[in-house]
């Protein structure tokens, strides 16, 4: 065992690859930044570059690559660019843990080389999950590779797992805060625009994941991610709003017994437990005060307003490659929505069609799902080139 433990994080630029590097940071003695990389935000790569100073970075877009290159030449840093790149660093001896914090189904192609390579993963990245599922945990098994939860819900459930593992799961409950339209109907949903829908409650996330949160596809991504995280049936999990987002999430165990995880919503909490996993360390976070939350409140989740809930649950019913078609359709729909080409309510439209419309395959093959997640795309930006009419 290394003296300390060797992070790899891909997406480090982003709002939990920011986020893990304040962790890091905060606990210098426990872990070291083996391995950066990034997109499009080549200053903020090259800054978090020079202060952690890694032994490998990759710029994902390979038009950056001369620019950080020539700002790192000073610095005993590798420089790599391109996806290709990041998939191929994952695999280095020195890695011990490796934060997928990419966005998005550009993700999957790393992760799963991050797993063959059997490197042990915290996993931010949920859509690897969604859209692949099945594949990611089969390899998982066979690489003796656990996946420790980022996502807040996902990591109270894990939390609350601790020292049960061997007991069986009755139901999970996943907390929604609702986002910044509970309550709301479709005709105010209609006319809501990006400015809006950026503006969440409770977190502070990346554009697609905040939409997402919005439009509660969030909530049907982390529903399917749970499947394939904690091995349950649809039947096992349930969705409650809890607007405060305090409590995180709650398995029910087969004896009626209910634990939950509780705290202020913060995720530098998930991520330095996924990160220091089995120890818990100690952190200077704020603390939760009661009497600053004299309610916490609960309600179902509105289905026929939020049509994304429903829409996720049906393609995690129906399987194959229909979660895969779900996710990039969200993602080309988002996109969309982001650039005010199509309103907040079409982008349930969008997905709705391409799961129509796509071919299902039962037993889908990686390649399988890069096929449907290009299909899907070409369809969803077809649709949404038509200019969608819900
Ligand atoms: P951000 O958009 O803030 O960051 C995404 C990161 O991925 C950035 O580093 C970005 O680089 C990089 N990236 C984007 N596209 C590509 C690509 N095509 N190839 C390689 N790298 C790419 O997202 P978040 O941090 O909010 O979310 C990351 C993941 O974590 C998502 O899957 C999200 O669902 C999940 N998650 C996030 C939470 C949050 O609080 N933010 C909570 C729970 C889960 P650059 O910025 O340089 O372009
Ligand atoms: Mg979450």
């Amino acid at each position: 065992m290394r003296e300390k433990k060797n992070i790899a994080i891909l997406g480090s630029t982003g709002s939990i690859g920011t986020q893990a590097l304040d962790v890091i940071r905060a606990n210098a003695d426990s872990f070291a930044v083996e391995v950066l990389t990034g997109h499009s935000n080549a200053d903020l790569l090259i800054q978090q570059a020079i202060e952690f100073n890694p032994n490998t970075l990759v710029i994902a877009d390979e038009e950056k690559y001369k620019y950080v290159k020539e700002a790192l030449l000073p610095h005993d840093i590798k420089v790599f660019a391109g996806k290709k790149a990041i998939a191929e660093v994952v695999s280095m001896d020195s890695i011990d843990l490796v934060l997928t914090a990419i966005v998005g189904y550009a993700g999957l192609e790393s992760t799963l080389a991050a797993i063959k390579a059997g490197k042990q993963i915290a996993l931010a990245n949920k859509e690897t999950l969604v859209v692949a599922g099945e594949l990611v945990t089969a390899l998982a098994k066979e690489k003796a590779v656990n996946l420790y939860p980022v996502d807040s819900e996902h990591s109270a459930i894990f939390q609350c797992l601790a020292g049960e593992f061997h007991n069986p799961i009755e139901k999970i409950y996943l907390t929604a805060s609702g986002g910044p339209f509970r309550g709301k109907d479709k005709t105010f949903l209609a006319t809501v625009k990006k400015e809006q829908a950026l503006k969440h409650p409770n977190w502070d996330m990346g554009a697609k994941i905040t939409i997402d949160s919005a439009s509660l596809m969030n909530k049907g991504l982390e529903v399917i991610e749970a499947k394939w995280l904690f091995g349950l049936k649809a039947e096992q999990i349930d969705v409650i709003v809890h607007p405060q987002s305090i409590v995180h999430s709650i398995v029910q165990f087969t004896d009626g017994s209910m634990k939950a995880q509780m705290g202020l919503p913060d995720m530098k909490l998930p991520i330095q437990y996924a990160m220091g996993y089995p120890n818990r360390m100690k952190s200077d976070f704020p603390r939760f005060s009661f009497f600053n939350y004299p309610q916490l409140t609960f309600e179902q989740a509105d289905t026929k307003t939020f049509r994304n809930l429903a829409l996720a649950f049906e393609a995690m019913n129906k399987g194959g490659n229909s979660p895969c078609v779900l996710n990039a359709a969200n993602e080309i729909a988002v996109a969309a929505f982001l650039k005010d080409k199509i309103g907040f309510l079409e982008m349930s439209d969008v997905v709705e069609n391409c799961l129509q419309t796509i071919a299902f395959i039962a037993k889908p093959s990686y390649d399988d799902y890069v096929a449907t997640d290009n299909e899907t795309r070409r369809i969803a930006t077809t649709l949404v080139a038509n200019g969608m009419k819900h």
